[in-house]
């Protein structure tokens, strides 16, 4: 009897494969190390490494932030894919990579009191500092964080893992920069940490919006809507009441619609 086969893929198409199921259930990471990565949090369902067979693998690299597992993301697009436990048989694939349904649902989540407080529990700030994982991009806005908006987009999904959350920003002062830059189909520009993948600002028609996984606590944020929930994957719900969208129409608080 055949397996189950899902493919999935990357933003710009480096990275492509197919994993062998049946796959675990998903795990929603919210370490330090994956929110920077993934710029929210990372959610990732697990095969034995010989069921991962990769189609396409020329942008793929690997960063390690500890001896204990090692990073896989695409250096075309900043997706962060892969995660695999120093000698274990077993690698985790990002759920949002996947092409659906998956068929999966999130099982449990890791690591909440590394969380960001912009979605668990507010707090002051008067500015926001951020860095990400590998530490060769650090920088500063100049003003809270503000409202969050979660977009669960197909680009989103493909380049955050599962979904983004991000948040405009009024100026960026860069205290460190070695980034690349990979233009959407929309024309919007994502820019992501070479060295480690981690996603760190989007620009579109000269708004500038920055990843809020990247941003150390307390960041003054807090988790606003959801847009593009048409598009979400499978495997999850959005509960928290919230406001939703099927597009980006939604208005941030103290404007009109
Ligand atoms: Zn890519
Ligand atoms: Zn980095
Ligand atoms: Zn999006």
């Amino acid at each position: 009897m055949p397996s189950e086969v899902h493919s999935g893929a990357c933003l710009c198409g480096g990275v492509q494969f197919t994993a062998l199921g049946p796959l675990r259930p998903v795990i929603a990471c919210h370490c330090t190390q994956c929110r920077k990565q993934s710029g929210h949090v990372w959610a990732a369902t697990s095969v034995p490494a010989t069921h991962l067979h990769m189609q396409k693998m020329e942008t793929l690299r690997w960063y390690s932030a500890t001896d204990h597992a090692r990073r896989g993301f695409c250096s075309g697009c900043g997706a962060f894919l892969f995660w695999r436990a120093t000698g274990s048989p077993d690698i985790s694939i990002a759920a949002g990579a996947l092409e659906g349904p998956t068929g999966l649902t999130i099982a449990e989540d890791w690591y909440l009191d590394d969380a960001g407080d912009y979605y668990t529990t507010p707090r002051l700030a008067d500015e926001v500092q951020g860095a990400c994982l590998c530490g060769a991009n650090r920088f500063t806005v100049p003003h809270a964080m503000g409202p969050v908006w979660a977009c669960h987009c197909t680009q989103c999904r493909k380049t955050s893992g599962h979904y983004s959350a991000s948040f405009d920003a009024e100026a960026i002062t860069w205290h460190a920069r070695a980034s690349a830059t990979h233009t959407g189909p929309n024309g919007g520009v994502r820019e992501f940490c070479l060295t480690c993948g981690s996603g760190l600002t989007f620009t579109k028609e000269g708004v500038t919006s920055v990843e809020a996984g990247v941003c150390e606590n307390p960041t003054g944020g807090h988790l606003y809507a959801h847009v593009f929930v048409g598009e979400k994957g499978d495997y999850y719900q959005i509960a928290d009441g919230l406001p939703q969208s099927l597009a980006d129409d939604i208005a941030t608080e103290g404007t009109q619609a």
